[in-house]
């Protein structure tokens, strides 16, 4: 494995940090925050810098770069930018609803789909989660039946990324439900299609700027052309997904955690207690030394993962092993920042209290990390 960066790569990096700082307006975030405000220019920013077509090819609109690559500049989009509810939105459509149809999308959905998604016509969201399908996905209960030129499906799906603004759904269902994971399919579904509602925007504990919420389906008609990989292939291509999801959708939060180190460490050499700076503390040096630890080692899963699937290996363990890591860490680095900072942490004005709130849903959406521990047990042979 060698992870030494081109002069490319640093050069993205420095670009896409620095835009993200200086280009994304964040002056208000702490107001967005508390209001639960998405700001569409600044996700037309990032489609109009290319962030949506980073690791797309060229035909479809996108830059074709390697995943590392893909995963370096959506890291520096983190670093540059506080708005995780923001960083979440874009990579989340960049993994769970482009790359899906990249890989198992026909030739005239790909081309249909992918470079409006890449260009910020069009806005996409994953739609999996049932009331009584979350941790046990397979078991959900939105009916896909089929009719004349396609399907009907009826059902609801629930916090959803995105779901209040999307254009585009990749959504499962399934056409047998005593079949389990085999009777599910996925399907590409315009969102503007008649009998689909859409929830009010939920409100939720962090990540506020990326609104989410229900889809209630009655008597949607998906055309047969809107099939997503094969009839009755929904649980591989949820898995397909997954593996890309968990590995790479924290890539911009590990550009988050990045920037609240440095953050962390300038305020503890400016902060003086006792008459000298409080990171003259062991204490407090220590739980700084303890944030860089984990950060590094959430770098190196998450870099590995991209290796790995440059190189066409099976990455499941590996994001499995990436998703609960980078997610557990950002909340344990988010708290011993709040706890660095003092009372300040716990206030709006450090970001770092918004931080944890946002890091929470990390360990919550793309399987719980009990269902990782599960998978890396299983891949174990337990
Ligand atoms: C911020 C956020 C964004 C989200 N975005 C999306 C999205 O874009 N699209 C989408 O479809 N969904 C999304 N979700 C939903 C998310 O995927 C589910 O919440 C998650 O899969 C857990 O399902 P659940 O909430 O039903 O919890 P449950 O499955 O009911 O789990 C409850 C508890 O039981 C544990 N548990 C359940 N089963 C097992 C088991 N077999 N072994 C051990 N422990 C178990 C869980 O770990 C958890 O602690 C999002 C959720 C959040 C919080």
């Amino acid at each position: 494995m060698d992870f030494s960066w081109t002069k490319e790569e640093v050069a993205l990096w420095d670009e896409i940090s620095q835009f993200a700082r200086t280009e994304l307006h964040n002056d208000d975030l702490i107001e967005r925050d508390q209001q639960y405000v998405f700001v569409e220019a600044n996700w037309q920013k990032c489609a109009a810098k290319g962030l949506f077509g980073l690791a797309m090819p060229a035909e479809y609109g996108g830059s074709g770069h390697k995943l590392i690559t893909t995963v370096h500049a959506l890291e520096a989009l983190g670093y540059g930018c506080p708005d995780n509810g923001l960083t979440l939105a874009v990579n989340g459509q960049t993994w769970s609803v482009q790359m899906p149809i990249l890989k198992f999308g026909t030739d005239e959905q790909k081309r249909k789909y992918l470079p409006k998604l890449i260009d910020g016509s069009w806005k996409g969201a994953h739609a999996v989660t049932e009331p009584e399908a979350g941790s046990d996905v397979f078991a959900m209960a939105t009916r896909a039946q089929k009719t004349e030129g396609g399907y009907i499906l009826n059902g609801q799906k629930i916090l959803v990324g995105m779901a209040p603004l999307a254009d585009v759904y990749v959504l499962f269902a399934t056409l047998n439900p005593t079949a389990g994971r085999w009777g599910v399919t996925a399907f590409i579904v315009d969102a503007n299609t008649p009998g689909i509602v859409r929830g009010a925007p939920g409100e939720k504990m962090g990540l506020r700027t990326e609104p989410f919420g229900d889809i209630t389906l009655n008597d949607v008609f998906v055309p047969r052309s809107n099939v997503l990989g094969r009839e009755g292939s929904g649980a591989s291509i949820f898995n397909a997904s997954m593996t890309l999801e968990r590995s790479f959708i924290f890539s911009s939060h590990l550009g988050s955690m990045a920037r609240q180190l440095d953050d962390t460490i300038a305020y503890a050499n400016h902060r003086k207690q006792g008459g000298q700076t409080i990171g003259k503390y062991q204490s407090v040096a220590n739980r700084i030394a303890n944030m860089k630890l984990r950060l590094e080692t959430a770098r190196s899963f998450l870099y590995k993962a991209a290796w790995m699937v440059d190189q066409g290996m099976d990455a499941t363990l590996q994001a499995a092993m990436t998703k609960l890591t980078v997610s557990e860490f950002f909340v344990e680095n988010s708290l011993d920042s709040i706890r660095v900072h003092g009372g300040r942490g716990y206030l709006p004005e450090t970001g770092v209290e918004r931080d944890l709130r946002d890091a929470v849903g990390g360990v919550l959406y793309a399987g719980t990390s009990d269902i990782q521990r599960n998978l890396i047990a299983a891949l174990l042979g337990l």
